[in-house]
């Protein structure tokens, strides 16, 4: 579902991607851990295209990402088809970035009433279920500052669903909650992947990586370090580098 091959980023100076080679199996869930400044948010944004590669493809359900074929070579494409493309791919980030002017059900419904020509009903009937589906079918009214960081974050993945993506793109999608409001938002990415989403988990999450992970990668300055089966990268590492990230904990 998704391939990335040979991607470089640099920002000024710096090569933040050195050459990454990552993919992953439709149907599948993948974890990005690493120590912060390893590139992973980078990588993640290259996904969806926030973030165009400076070398490198990446292809999403048999598209290339933020590029256009043009005889011989590649060339960019348009930012507006650029955003075309990534609506289909959701993504969740750390911080919820709710509209706050808006209610839950509102937040739901913003993206495909702006996209496509969905009638209001069907979209509210949607965004019903997809509360429903993220336990909060009685906070649809409520607005962003009257629920808790689990009920947004909860809300923010209802409103990605809604955009019906081929991929999910989770970035670090607990670190900003307290502690116990992280397990009712790890219980709605398990449903998700027991559904059959494809994702990408950004997490220091390490018993959700063993849990639900189908393939783990271990990122470090720019490179992926080691990859496989969680059973393996996680509780086995065959490098030094991911030894003594994991030990850190
Ligand atoms: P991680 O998500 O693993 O913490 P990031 O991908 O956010 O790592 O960052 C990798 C490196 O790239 C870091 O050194 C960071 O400071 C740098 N970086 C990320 N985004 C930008 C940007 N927009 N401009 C300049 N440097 C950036
Ligand atoms: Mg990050």
């Amino acid at each position: 579902m998704i391939v990335m091959h040979g991607i470089r980023k640099r920002f000024d100076s710096v090569e933040v991607l050195k050459g990454v080679d990552y993919s992953v199996a439709r149907g599948s869930v993948s974890c990005l851990i690493g120590p912060s400044g390893s590139g992973k948010s980078t990588l993640l944004r290259c996904v969806n295209g926030l973030q165009l590669a400076d070398e490198g493809e990446v292809w999403v359900d048999g598209e290339l990402i933020g590029l256009r074929v043009d005889g011989d070579h590649v060339v960019p494409l348009p930012e507006k088809e650029i955003a075309d493309q990534r609506r289909h791919i959701g993504m969740v980030f750390q911080r919820f970035n709710l509209f706050p002017h808006m209610t839950a059900l509102e937040n739901v419904m913003a993206g495909p009433l702006r996209v496509s020509g969905a009638g209001r009903d069907d979209t509210r009937r949607l965004a019903l279920a997809l509360l429903d589906q993220v336990g909060l079918s009685a906070r649809g009214d409520h607005y962003p500052n009257e629920l808790s960081g689990g009920q947004q974050q909860r809300v923010a993945i209802a409103r990605a669903l809604a955009m019906r993506p081929k991929v999910m793109l989770f970035d670090e999608p607990t670190s900003a909650l307290d502690p116990e409001l992280v397990g009712e938002v790890l219980a709605v990415m398990r449903d998700l992947a027991a559904e059959g989403m494809t994702m990408i988990v950004v997490t220091h999450e390490m018993g959700f990586a063993r849990e639900v992970a189908d393939h783990v990668c271990f990122m470090d300055d720019g490179v992926i370090v080691e990859e496989g089966h969680p059973d393996t990268v996680l509780t086995n590492p065959r490098t030094a580098r991911a030894r003594e990230f994991l030990k850190r904990g």
